[in-house]
């Protein structure tokens, strides 16, 4: 068997993809919410685990540092292009992407300024829509921007809606149904191929196991 290199992301993700990798055989010698280490060999012989910041794991996964990846839908989108194959949907960490704006307020006729850390898929997105935006990137509380003026609406993830709630804001337009993906380097998949293939296998089978379950709940 080939050393393979899994990137993964932390927070929310990692713990729902943790259960997964057990799943499929891969279980992290240490646990990685209870350390500051980045890389994690594992008790498959040649699997190591790296524990990224999201935004980094397309990076990666591109340009070959990690075999597979695992990475949330709006990050692909944000990333952009084909340059890995993305062959499972994971079914976690799902939400939805949307615009948002002050509760009650209609948007105004003309350019608009839009808030977001998404600003590559936001600029698609207007420009589908035929609006003339300014994008403003942020790189957290969002839900500020729409109330200190600083931008006429929001481009961002939403689960519950309880944050934009809480911050007198309300959801618009969806954008897309998010949730974490699989994601394998092309050079990898014709390399590792029965090692990757076997890893998709075994994957698919825990997520529609996750699946029955949900569906039995
Ligand atoms: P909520 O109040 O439930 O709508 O969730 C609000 C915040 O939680 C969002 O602004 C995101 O930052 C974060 N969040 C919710 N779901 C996810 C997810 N599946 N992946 C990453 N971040 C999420």
């Amino acid at each position: 068997m080939s050393e393979l290199t899994i990137a993964l992301t932390k927070g929310r993700i990692l713990e729902e993809t943790l259960p997964l990798l057990a799943a499929a055989g891969i279980e992290p010698v240490e646990d990685p919410q209870k350390s500051r280490k980045l890389t994690f060999e594992t008790s498959a012989t040649g699997v190591r685990l790296l524990i990224l910041r999201g935004s980094d794991v397309p990076t990666y996964v591109e340009f070959g540092a990690a075999d597979v990846g695992v990475s949330g839908k709006d990050t692909l989108l944000e990333h952009g292009g084909s340059s890995f194959y993305e062959p499972l949907d994971l079914q976690i960490a799902r939400c939805k992407l949307m615009t948002a704006g002050i509760v009650g307020q209609t948007l105004k006729s003309g350019r608009i300024k839009v808030a977001t850390k998404y600003v590559n898929l936001a600029k698609r997105y207007y420009a589908e829509q035929g609006r003339q935006v300014d994008i403003i990137k942020l790189y957290g509380a969002m839900e500020l921007a729409p109330i200190l003026n600083l931008a006429d609406e929001i481009v961002d993830i939403v689960d519950t809606g309880n944050t934009l709630r809480a911050n007198g804001l309300e959801p618009r337009d969806k954008i897309a149904d998010i949730s974490s993906r699989l994601i394998v380097n092309k050079a990898s998949m014709k390399m590792k191929h029965n090692q990757i293939e076997a890893l998709i296998d075994a994957i698919s089978v825990a997520v529609a196991e996750n699946a029955g379950m949900q569906g039995a709940a």
